[in-house]
């Protein structure tokens, strides 16, 4: 199945749990004989009252029977706990009401349900990546200086996503000093704000490219045209990956100038220093990566914090 086929299906089975649960709802009120009785009243006035508003009539007692039948279901629910809302379903997404499609383009929510899943075939839960809540009281004061800034920083990168003075940001450090943990929490909210965002390990990414240098048609096509468009990429991990010759770097290079280009956000974490990152990937990649009018580069130093990350 392709990607946006396994994109539909999920976002429908959204839409028909939110309809099943409204209509749970109503079955339930239904069954309570006050309730019951209440609906069947409103249910016989409301379309004399309809037809009258429809042809402009007053007619002030087919109103006031209507307002009174109105009033009283409103009663007899509250009375056991519901509301008239409880009958409408709850759509994850009310932009398009789980359709997946707005005035006929792909909604925000179908591109992400796409982006997740590409996200979860390299094992991370979309649903459980963290928030910015990460100050751990344990944490060396000095180290939570270090880091502080780079969070409140990155906080109010992903609040005015993205219109932010930086769309690429190389967070390089050691293992276990936070880079992993903090590009989650960026994934996370600029997630919530409605973009959409692709997390992958470099080593996943290298995998894809491979896959479709080998076989262009069939080989994951639809997953890098996902990966060039979507509006946030993360990749995590860059250096651990194997080099492919022909590929790795050329691909790399092609993603990232081309994200660059356009204007699309782009964020690394990566153990490698400057010099490695030229040695591994040559000068064009690096002096991309670099470039300090365009990239926001931060250095995580200091212990290892990995019980964090
Ligand atoms: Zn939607």
């Amino acid at each position: 199945m392709s990607l946006l086929k396994q994109a539909e299906y999920i976002i429908s089975q959204r839409k028909q749990m939110a309809e099943q649960a409204a209509a749970d709802n109503y079955r339930k009120a239904l069954e309570i004989p006050e309730i019951m009785e209440a609906e069947k009243e409103y249910g016989s006035v409301l379309p004399r009252y309809c037809r009258c508003e429809a042809l402009g009539v007053i007619d002030e007692e087919k109103r006031a029977k209507y307002e009174k039948a109105r009033e009283k279901r409103k009663q007899a629910l509250k009375k056991y706990g519901f509301s008239e809302k409880d009958f409408l379903p709850r759509y994850n997404c009310p932009s398009c009401s789980d359709s997946g499609y707005k005035n006929g383009s792909p909604c925000s929510c179908l591109r992400q349900a796409i982006n997740n899943i590409i996200t979860e075939s390299y094992g991370i839960n979309v649903a459980q990546l963290p928030a910015f809540d990460y100050v751990d009281p344990a944490l060396d004061e000095a180290v939570k200086a270090h880091l502080g800034g780079v969070y409140e920083r990155m906080k109010k990168y992903c609040e005015g996503f993205p219109s932010t003075k930086f769309a690429t940001h190389v967070f390089s450090g050691l293992t276990g000093t936070g880079k992993t943990h903090l590009a989650c929490c960026v994934a996370k909210r600029v997630m919530e704000r409605g973009y959409t965002v692709i997390f992958l390990t470099a080593f996943k990414l290298n995998e894809i490219f491979l896959r479709y240098h080998l076989d262009h048609r069939d080989g994951g096509r639809d997953y890098l045209e996902n990966i060039y468009g979507c509006d946030l990429l993360v990749i995590d991990d860059l250096g651990t990956e194997n080099i492919f010759k022909n590929v790795t770097v050329e691909y790399l290079l092609s993603l990232i100038s081309e994200r660059m280009f356009s204007g699309a956000h782009t964020l690394i974490t990566t153990n490698l220093d400057g010099v490695q990152l030229m040695s591994r990937y040559g000068e064009r990649l690096y002096s991309r990566l670099t470039d300090k009018r365009k990239t926001y580069i931060f250095q995580f130093t200091g212990e290892n914090l990995r019980r964090i990350t």
